[in-house]
């Protein structure tokens, strides 16, 4: 065994990220040369809301081997094929950026190549009615795929909307289980090796200083570690994101348990509803440039679809991330790293794929300046790239009934955001990046979905004649139809399989 391996891990914080973290080094370390710590002060309380996520999010409970019945079960939760926009394009518009395969590709070229000049010839219906899971998430229906060969539910693609606190809950339990230890209390002072400014101990507030050889910090917003200890600094994005508030707050749930978030838009921001099966989770997040806090809680609080449960809660936030997520022997992860707001439910994720990351890039006591370097450049680009698909939705609007939207319509954007929209907007052309997160078909779907259509579509399409396309349409279509047709309800699937 190296000598040079880590002896002492510290987890600051114990929120979503730091029992995520905790979660997961206690599996994969338990037992072994390194101890895992973490602090979090009872008094100082979590954001506690984050309850909606990407598909991704089962690669990481499988990766900690939890059974996802008694997950469902413990936190409340419920399966989740998409997002539903409303008023995003023009108000009164709705569409669906569904989870999944939009029809099927069709002589290696992408079906929605195919689909856009049906389309375009009045031969296609809405690009929604060829995605399972945009057909199936209004009507309330859900299923995991099954073994059904070339049927659409052999490959049903699923998230999860869960109770945040459950969550963080059920994973303490799963790392106190591994060997990670916990320790409530507020830490007051972090102090610095004078040699390289590396983090030495951090200071608690009944005495105790606590060593460690690698620092994560998920003490949220502030960054306790990473910025008011390191000075990181931070990139801010709210020129492209305007959007640095949000009342948040549960109230009873009166519809039938949906498989779908959705986020409607309002004047200078838009308004989150995340069902779960004892609760909705609902939010407004808001530009205070735009808006007053008293209005934009008004806003909320009326467009309730059932009764409050709680007084609901403003959180302050400011859209971007830190210069480094990685620092000398500290890593951030969570709200301390970096926060883009949650129009697609990605920080969950972010905090996911910075741990898988850590996993890969794992130091020991010497700490290899490329492998850290290596981890920035893979967060910032992937950041960066979600950055990007969410200023879309802003930007890709038709509205202009309120100076919010006048602004979003009218900013200048990024250039790599530019570049999408143009290749786009010329002949239909979506390339995927470097395993950037969101694929092909979001933004296929989020550019239809708000209006933006291109010129053109692939010239190899023509090669196809359009009786056979349309033939082929109604095909895929009417496949998915029955498909939805023999999918139970959510509330039947969870009933059966998950509670039972
Ligand atoms: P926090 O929850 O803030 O936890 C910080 C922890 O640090 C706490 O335990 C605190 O006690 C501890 N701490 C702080 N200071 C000290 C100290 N001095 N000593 C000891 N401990 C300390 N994400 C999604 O994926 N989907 C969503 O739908 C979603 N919705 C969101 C909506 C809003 C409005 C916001 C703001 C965020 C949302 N997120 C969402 C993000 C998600 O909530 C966070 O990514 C997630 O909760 C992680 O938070 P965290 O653990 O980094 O920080």
């Amino acid at each position: 065994m190296s000598d040079k391996n880590l002896r002492n891990i510290v987890i600051v914080g114990g929120g979503t990220a730091g029992w995520m973290a905790a979660a997961t080094l206690g599996r994969f370390l338990k037992d072994s040369f390194c101890k895992v710590r973490l602090i979090e002060a009872e008094d100082i309380p979590t954001v506690g809301v984050g309850e909606a996520t990407i598909p991704q999010i089962q690669v990481f409970n499988r990766t900690l081997g939890i059974d996802e019945n008694e997950f469902i079960k413990r936190t409340q939760g419920t399966f989740k094929l998409g997002i539903e926009f409303v008023n995003w394009g023009k108000v009164g518009d709705s569409y669906i950026h569904a989870f999944g395969d939009v029809g099927n590709d069709m002589d290696s070229l992408q079906f929605y190549h195919y689909w856009w000049k049906m389309r375009q010839q009045g031969h296609a219906d809405d690009i929604g009615a060829y995605s399972l899971n945009a057909v199936a998430a209004p009507l309330g229906k859900f299923m995991r795929s099954v073994d059904a060969g070339n049927s659409p539910l052999s490959k049903i693609v699923y998230a999860y909307q869960f109770d945040a606190g459950l969550y963080a809950q059920f994973l303490r339990e799963y790392a106190g289980a591994r060997g990670v230890s916990r320790t409530l209390a507020k830490i007051v002072e972090t102090r610095l090796r004078a040699s390289d400014g590396f983090i030495e101990s951090v200071v608690l507030d009944n005495g105790e200083i606590v060593q460690g050889d690698l620092f994560i910090d998920c003490s949220g917003f502030q960054g306790l570690l990473i910025e008011k200890a390191l000075n990181t600094g931070f990139e801010d994005w709210s020129h492209w994101l305007p959007c640095d508030r949000a009342w948040a707050v549960p109230c009873e749930r009166t519809e039938p348990l949906l498989p779908y978030t959705r986020s409607t838009a309002h004047s200078a921001g838009w308004q989150w509803r995340i069902p779960l099966q004892h609760r909705t989770g609902n939010g407004h997040v808001f530009s205070s440039k735009f808006m007053g806090e008293d209005e934009a809680r008004e806003i909320l609080m009326a467009n309730l679809s059932g009764k409050a449960l709680a007084e609901p809660r403003l959180l302050k936030f400011s859209t971007g991330k830190r210069l480094k997520a990685w620092n000398k022997n500290c890593v951030a992860f969570g709200l301390s790293g970096g926060f883009i707001e949650p129009l697609e439910s990605t920080s969950i994720h972010l905090v996911q794929s910075g741990i898988a990351r850590l996993m890969s890039l794992f130091p020991n006591r010497d700490f290899n300046q490329h492998d850290i370097d290596l981890f920035n450049q893979q967060t910032d680009f992937e950041y960066e790239r979600i950055r990007d698909f969410i200023i879309l939705h802003y930007k890709a609007t038709e509205r202009s009934d309120s100076e919010f939207w006048n602004y979003c319509r009218t900013m200048s954007i990024p250039d790599s955001l530019k570049q999408k929209i143009d290749q786009f907007m010329e002949n239909g052309q979506i390339h995927r990046t470097n395993m950037e997160l969101f694929n092909d078909t979001s933004w296929l779907e989020v550019f239809h979905g708000q209006g933006m259509h291109p010129k053109s579509y692939h010239p190899l399409v023509d090669l196809v004649a359009d009786d056979e396309l349309k033939r082929r349409m109604a095909f895929i279509k009417n496949v998915i139809d029955k498909s939805v047709e023999a999918m139970p309800s959510q509330q039947e699937f969870i009933q059966h399989y998950c509670l039972a």
